[in-house]
């Protein structure tokens, strides 16, 4: 046996996925049934979010024969929490890509991670996904002079590359975000935003369309090997499989302790407001871009097709609660970069655990033959999660080139998930205090 649950709660979460906008303005996917048999298929795939859905579905392209479970349903983890931001690349820039993985290679990886969010524009357009998708570009902006440092860096090495990035300056960004906040900026004109649990919805239709079963509200509580095939238990049926791929993300739990350690599990806070009034509707972000800055927690934003504003920070502490005390911090966020939005009624309040990995890349695991996993998209899952769908896909067809993209890499336990709430809480309290002192 390789994994089994010991009975945790992992799977249960305080927040609700239909407390979110995005709940609240997608429609379900009808007839979704809970596995309560014993089946077979070639793949069995764990975790129904961008990466196991991606997944899923290009190996069904691929004519192979897919069966996914998710504990609760297609979208309820980050995917379905997001804030529906498509972000071209890694987190980490392309000369430390190519610093860490060789020029070769890291042209290789630069170049996949750069194109991530036009394999989200394609299947959106394939599968006709209906989920409020805007191609206008994404913006970065930064406060203080550390972060303009950061910003003009990033400029020059996209530019450097050929990549269409507009420097944005203190007017730009008045002009373009509604804010006198920020100094410096970047439009990159790769990236986009949609509606992210319709997109997770469609994508898992889109699945269905393609012959993949989908098992909702059925955890996978065990995954055994049973003379060279792989048998996924649930609490009321099993998958009996050739390869399974674990796409659980930050929330895999303790069915694969290894390789929950393996990410750092943040909690994120999200608000949004009722539609806003006119006035501050074409002030704010009036072409509709989405945006995130530079400081070490971060803050997001950007708006849903009903001109609601959407607000993303960290909570103010790692326990799941959606009581608005637990989010003063990014309250008081917002009120900074839009005083004009004080005193407007946030309707949704919502929370979602982010995968970080210390190195800042998301990792690719063969855990054993035929069981593969991705995970730790540090908070750029929209394209990346997706990409990695389609890598593991062909991991799982053994048809990827040795060189092709991130190679596997080993399971290692971060050490401070140990600490677990507490760890991250100070690693938080120690940013918090650095973009006070150097913004
Ligand atoms: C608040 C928030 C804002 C974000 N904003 C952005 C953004 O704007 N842009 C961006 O690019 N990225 C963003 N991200 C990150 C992005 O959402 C994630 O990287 C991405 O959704 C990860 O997708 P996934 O499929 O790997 O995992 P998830 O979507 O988390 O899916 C994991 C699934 O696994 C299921 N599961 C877990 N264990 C089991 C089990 N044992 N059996 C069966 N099912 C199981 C869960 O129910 C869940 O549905 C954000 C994340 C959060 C939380």
């Amino acid at each position: 046996m390789i994994g089994s649950d010991s009975g945790d709660v992992w799977y249960k979460s305080t927040c609700h996925i239909d407390q979110s906008l995005w709940g609240a303005t997608a429609k379900r996917i009808p007839n979704l049934q809970v596995l309560k048999s014993d089946i077979k298929t070639d793949v069995a795939v764990i975790g129904a979010g961008f990466c196991g859905l991606s997944t899923a579905l290009h190996l069904s392209e691929g004519g192979f024969n897919v069966s996914i479970v998710d504990a609760h349903e297609p979208g309820w983890g980050a995917s379905g929490r997001n804030g529906g931001q498509i972000i071209p690349g890694l987190k980490i820039m392309p000369n430390e890509i190519e610093r860490r993985f060789g020029k070769e290679r890291g042209r290789q990886i630069i170049e996949t991670a750069s194109s991530a969010p036009s394999l989200v524009y394609e299947l959106i357009d394939r599968y006709g996904i209906d989920c409020d998708l805007k191609t206008n570009g994404w913006i970065q902006l930064a406060k203080g002079p550390e972060g303009s440092k950061t910003i003009n860096s990033h400029l020059n090495q996209w530019r450097n590359r050929d990549v269409n990035v507009r420097a944005l300056n203190k007017g730009d960004i008045e002009r373009l975000v509604g804010t006198s906040v920020y100094q410096r900026g970047l439009l990159d004109s790769r990236g986009g935003n949609l509606h992210p649990l319709k997109y997770a919805r469609g994508l898992a239709k889109a699945c269905i369309t393609n012959g993949v079963s989908i098992f909702h509200d059925s955890p996978a509580l065990a995954i055994e090997n049973m003379e060279g095939k792989w048998l996924v238990k649930t609490n009321e049926g099993s998958i009996s499989a050739e390869i399974v791929v674990v796409c659980t993300n930050a929330y895999t739990g303790n069915m694969l302790p290894t390789l929950s350690q393996s990410i750092v599990p943040v909690l994120t806070g999200v608000v949004a407001t009722d539609p806003l009034p006119e006035e501050l509707n074409t002030k704010i972000l009036p072409e509709r871009q989405t945006v995130a800055d530079t400081r070490r927690l971060l803050s997001w934003f950007g708006f849903d097709a009903m001109n609601r504003l959407v607000f993303g920070s960290r909570t103010n502490s790692q326990i799941e609660s959606i009581d608005v005390t637990n989010f003063t911090f990014g309250i008081r966020r917002l009120h900074e970069i839009f005083p004009q939005t004080k005193g407007l009624n946030l309707k949704y309040i919502w929370t979602g655990r982010v995968a970080l990995t210390l190195d800042h890349v998301p990792h690719i695991h063969k855990l054993a033959d035929g069981l593969y996993s991705g995970l730790g998209f540090n908070g750029r899952g929209v394209a990346m999660a997706t990409t990695f769908g389609k890598i593991l896909a062909r991991h799982a067809q053994g048809k990827i080139e040795d060189n092709e993209f991130l190679p596997l890499s080993p399971v290692k336990k971060v050490s401070f998930n140990r600490f677990k709430g507490g760890g991250i809480a100070i690693a938080l309290t120690w940013k918090r205090m650095m973009d006070t002192l150097r913004p």
